[in-house]
């Protein structure tokens, strides 16, 4: 049978530096994968594993980490995923309330290197994260 790592296993098995990920394979269609919106700068597609009734991930076309994204230059693209995400919970109809999440790094649990803001709403939230 096939046993799924944990996040926190796949955060901590995942190796950070430049080689293509999963997404890269998601954003040419090559994997088949519930994509809700396309522009030519991100994509937004359902979490295969998600943590509430809605769960989307939200990337940019460019693969890099939070970060990597540190020029000037990457303000345009930081800024448009957060207002895509906002824009994608308000289309989910999320409208009493959700969760952006960012994971960076080891212990931020990142198991994906390639930027990606969660969101994640349809029931109530707790705090703190785990
Ligand atoms: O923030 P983190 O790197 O842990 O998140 C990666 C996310 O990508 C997970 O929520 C995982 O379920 C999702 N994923 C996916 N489709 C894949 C591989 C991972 O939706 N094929």
């Amino acid at each position: 049978s096939v046993v799924m790592a944990s996040e926190k296993e796949a955060a901590l098995a995942a190796i950070p530096f430049d080689s293509p990920t999963i997404f890269d394979k998601i954003i040419s269609r090559e994997i088949p994968h519930h994509v809700v919106y396309e522009d030519d700068k991100v994509l937004e597609f359902r979490d295969i594993r998600p943590q509430g009734p809605i769960h989307i991930l939200v990337i940019p076309k460019v693969k890099d980490g939070l970060t990597g994204l540190s020029k000037e230059s990457h303000i345009d693209i930081l800024g448009r995923l957060l207002i895509v995400a906002k824009l994608v919970a308000k289309q989910e109809g999320l409208d009493d309330g959700f969760r952006i999440v960012i994971n960076d790094g080891p212990q931020g649990c990142q198991a994906v290197y390639h930027i990606h803001v969660h969101v994640i709403g349809g029931r109530q939230m707790n705090w703190p994260p785990g």
